[in-house]
């Protein structure tokens, strides 16, 4: 049966009165001073994203709600508002104790455990800017990226620290202390390193805020370009407006919800809505240490009686090919809002949640350096499923192109391919890339932020992804730069050079896929594929490393000496090859 191509919504229809129940007069209404007054602020116009996720409740009415359930193989832990008051102190103190001062970078490195969010909102309250990195990184994009980053202090795992960081601590010539977290949770003694949990135990339960002003730098986040290193996206204490707003018009939160984003917080959403959005809302949040399973997944949202639940595609493909009979054995009363990003959510998937859970899937777009969601499918808002929604309230989208004479022109007509654009002006905008000023410049036409994402509008106002304008690849919703992945394999003495591209895949959306020429006295044989996996693999992580190697006698390059990628790719799915006018002869 042909499905319809409109999922109608309306307000009256959903379980919980949506924050965002009339779109064009929210929007007319709203602003970002409105959103700004809806927080408290600290004393003389200052700002803490702490101060808004925690303290604000701490002293208030939600004292005793429980901020966090941290669910791991021993049971779980709960912890209230006014208990991560005092832990998140505590990791002031620690800081504190150390030299660590306003505007050093403290990095992570861990997966979903208490510390880590301790960690994150303890720096906030000293002010300290926090990276967030990877676990399934290896060596390499950490070092890489501590390095690019100057970091004082990194938190991570006993194991992780012994398997990732040890092999290349001399290398870190900035990085002052080490914390770690014993593998079950508890002390940790390894030697050039400091036992946190210790460090926790004895330190103050007492601390004040240090006076971080909107404009002061709170997060550093890398994503990866085509070419060079990775940019560090940098982004301030302002940014909880946008926080706010969104974890209200985007994910809905209400007092009530019990909450779970799934995302890992090495990366932008589980900073922006694994810690900071939920705790604005006083929300209780569910943090699940395990990596996917789909019984586990489906028995904590039954179990848990989660409300809100925010994942991303890949996920939900899996869990689509686990069957929507397994679904069925389970029941979800309590959930009432299903909302995904990162990477395209396909038609089948959007339908899919209708069938499992009784409830459609909502696609919503941003990039790590908006910040936070800007186009979204909100609850109350009809869904075109394939379409990643509309601009939330504060939020204005255009699809542009660039004109003969360079310029930019706004695409007004509907249906046309374009960049896609966002002006400028919302608070989680990034304020720029870790000393690349020029490249940040080059973000901007004007007053419009350039996304680098291409993208449609239709006659409604709904937007639609096409693709990226870059070679950057999307696997599993990890952003991953050719570039890092060809440089740590032409470290390896058979390759003369490599050309990296995302290969389509059904499940994770693009898997890493390399072209290698060999240098002479090489046999281009599968024990040279296997070891150089390998190579890869220790290097960069299982998540960055290519899955597929292909030998080639020489790799497509332009005249100027780029590897043309997507002349690679192009070949790869066998499409045209397009303008090759640029193409060095003999590629
Ligand atoms: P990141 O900065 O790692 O969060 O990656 C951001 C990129 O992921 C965007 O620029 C898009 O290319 C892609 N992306 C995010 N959300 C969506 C979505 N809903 N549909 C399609 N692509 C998306």
């Amino acid at each position: 049966m042909e499905r319809p191509r409109i999922i109608r919504k309306s307000a009256g229809d959903l379980p919980e009165p949506p924050h965002l129940a009339d779109y064009a007069a929210e929007r007319a209404a709203f602003s970002w001073q409105r959103a700004r007054s809806e927080l408290a602020g600290l004393p003389g116009g200052g700002l803490n994203i702490a101060y808004e996720a925690v303290e604000r409740h701490a002293r208030g009415e939600r004292a005793g709600h429980i901020a966090f359930r941290f669910l791991g193989n021993n049971g779980a832990r709960e912890v209230t508002f006014a208990e991560l008051s005092g832990l998140t102190n505590r990791f002031a103190n620690v800081l504190k104790a150390l030299g660590i001062a306003k505007g050093d970078r403290l990095f992570l490195l861990a997966s979903r455990i208490p510390e880590l969010y301790i960690a994150v909102l303890g720096s906030f309250k000293n002010g300290t800017v926090v990276s967030p990195l990877f676990s399934a990184f290896g060596p390499e994009p950490i070092a890489t990226r501590i390095n690019l980053g100057a970091g004082t202090v990194l938190v991570t795992t006993a194991s992780l620290y012994e398997r990732k960081v040890a092999p290349v601590r001399s290398q870190l010539p900035t990085l002052r202390h080490v914390l770690v977290v014993g593998d079950d949770g508890g002390s940790a003694d390894i030697p050039g390193t400091l036992d946190l949990g210790r460090l926790l135990a004895e330190a103050s339960e007492r601390f004040e805020i240090v006076p971080t002003r909107p404009e002061d730098l709170a997060l550093l986040h890398f994503t990866s370009g085509t070419t060079g290193t990775p940019k560090g996206a940098m982004h301030v204490h302002e940014a909880v407006v946008t926080h706010w707003a969104t974890g209200k018009y985007a994910l809905d939160l209400h007092p009530r919800d019990i909450y779970w984003c799934t995302a890992d917080p090495g990366w932008v959403t589980g900073t922006s809505y694994g810690v900071i959005a939920p705790l604005l809302h006083g929300v209780t949040s569910i943090v699940d240490a395990a990596d996917f399973d789909a019984e586990r997944w489906y028995r904590i949202l039954q179990e848990q009686r989660v409300s809100v639940w925010y994942t991303a595609p890949t996920a939900i493909r899996m869990l689509m090919k686990a069957g929507a009979d397994l679904a069925r054995q389970y029941a979800f009363p309590d959930l009432r809002f299903i909302a995904s990003v990162g990477e395209p959510l396909n038609p089948e998937a959007v339908w899919w949640g209708l069938e499992a859970f009784g409830l459609p899937i909502h696609d919503n777009w941003w990039q790590t350096e908006t910040g936070g969601i800007m186009i979204a499918n909100t609850p109350a808002m009809d869904i075109k499923p394939g379409s990643m929604g509309r601009p939330l309230p504060g939020i204005e989208a255009a699809i542009v192109q660039k004109g003969a004479d360079g310029r930019l022109e706004m695409v007004d007509e509907p249906d046309r391919d374009g960049e896609l654009a966002l002006k400028r002006g919302w608070p989680s905008m990034l304020r720029g890339y870790l000393d690349n000023e020029e490249r940040y410049r080059r973000c901007f036409a004007g007053d419009w932020y350039l996304t680098g994402d291409l993208a449609r509008r239709d006659a409604d106002g709904y937007y639609w992804f096409v693709g990226r304008a870059d070679d950057v690849i999307k696997s599993a919703g990890h952003l991953i730069g050719p570039f890092e992945v060809e440089s740590a394999l032409m470290e390896h003495p058979a390759v003369a050079e490599a050309g990296v591209i995302g290969k389509p895949d059904e499940m994770v959306g693009e898997v890493v896929k390399a072209f290698v020429s060999l240098r002479q006295g090489f046999n281009p044989d599968d024990a040279l594929r296997r070891e150089l996996l390998g190579h890869a693999r220790r290097k960069l992580g299982a998540a960055v490393a290519p899955k597929e190697i292909e030998f080639v006698g020489v790799l497509p390059r332009t005249r100027s000496g780029k590897i043309m990628r997507r002349l690679l790719k192009a070949r790869e799915l066998g499409l045209p090859e397009g303008d090759t006018s640029t193409l060095e002869s003999g590629g």
